[in-house]
C-alpha cells in the first residue's frame, strides 16, 4: 500500500464522538514507551503524525488519522504507565473498554509489544481480554533492530508459546517491526490492504 494521504481527524475520550464514517478501522495500543509513536510515523511516513512520547502516558486520547481517505488509523493511548493516578487509570480503563466493545467499524487491533521484553502481565491481561470479548487482534513486535535475527526467532517462539501455553489454541497473527530501519511496514500495510480489499 502506498501512503497517499494521512490527515489527524480528531482527539477524544469518548467512543460516541468518534467519526461516523463508516471505514474500517486499525487500533494500536501497547505499553507507554514500546514504540507506538515511532511505528506509526514508520507506517505513515509521516515524521510526527503521532506524538513520540517526550510525556510517557500523557497522550490519554483516542486519535484518529484518516488514511489514504478510506480507512482510520486509530493512535490509542499506553497503558501501564506506573505514574498515572488509580483515578486516571479507571478512566482510561473506562473509555478504551467503551472504545473496543462498541466501536463497529474497527476491525483490527494491533497490540504492541517490545521485543526485548518478556511476556508481562499486562499484556497478557489486556490480550487475555479481547480474546474473551471476541475482539480481532494482532501482535506487532517492536524494536526489532535491538535483537540479532536468531534472538528474535527465538524470543518471538518464546512469546507465541507463552500465549499458546496459557489462554489461546492458536498463537494470534503477529508482525516484526523496526520504526528505526523501517522493516515490517510493507507486511503490515499488506495485511491492512488485504482486509481493506475484501
Ligand atoms: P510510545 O510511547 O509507545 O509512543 O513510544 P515512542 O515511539 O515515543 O518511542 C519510545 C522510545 O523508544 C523512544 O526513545 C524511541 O526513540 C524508541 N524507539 C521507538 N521505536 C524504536 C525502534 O524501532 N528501534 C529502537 N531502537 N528504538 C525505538
Amino acid at each position: 500500500m502506498k501512503i497517499k494521504s494521512a490527515d489527524f481527524v480528531i482527539s477524544n475520550s469518548d467512543v460516541a464522538r468518534c467519526p461516523n464514517e463508516p471505514i474500517p478501522e486499525y487500533a494500536f495500543i501497547g505499553r507507554s514507551n514500546v514504540g507506538k509513536s515511532s511505528l506509526i510515523n514508520m507506517l505513515t511516513e509521516r515524521k510526527s503524525l503521532a506524538k513520540t512520547s517526550g510525556r510517557p502516558g500523557k497522550t490519554q486520547l483516542i486519535n484518529h488519522f484518516k488514511i489514504n481517505e478510506n480507512w482510520f488509523l486509530v493512535d490509542l493511548p499506553g497503558y501501564g504507565y506506573a505514574r498515572v493516578s488509580k483515578r486516571d487509570k479507571k478512566t482510561f480503563q473506562k473509555y478504551i473498554t467503551n472504545y473496543f466493545l462498541q466501536r463497529e467499524q474497527l476491525v483490527c487491533s494491533f497490540v504492541l509489544v517490545d521485543i526485548r521484553h518478556e511476556p508481562q502481565p499486562i499484556d497478557m491481561e489486556f490480550m487475555q481480554w479481547m480474546g474473551e470479548n471476541g475482539i480481532p487482534f494482532a501482535i506487532i513486535f517492536t524494536k526489532a533492530d535491538k535483537l540479532k535475527p536468531k534472538a528474535i526467532e527465538r524470543d518471538v517462539k518464546t512469546y507465541l508459546d507463552t500465549l499458546t501455553a496459557d489462554m489461546w489454541e492458536e498463537a494470534p497473527q503477529h508482525f516484526v517491526t523496526s520504526a528505526s530501519q523501517r522493516s515490517g511496514r510493507d507486511e503490515l500495510l499488506n495485511f491492512i490492504d488485504d482486509i481493506n480489499e475484501k
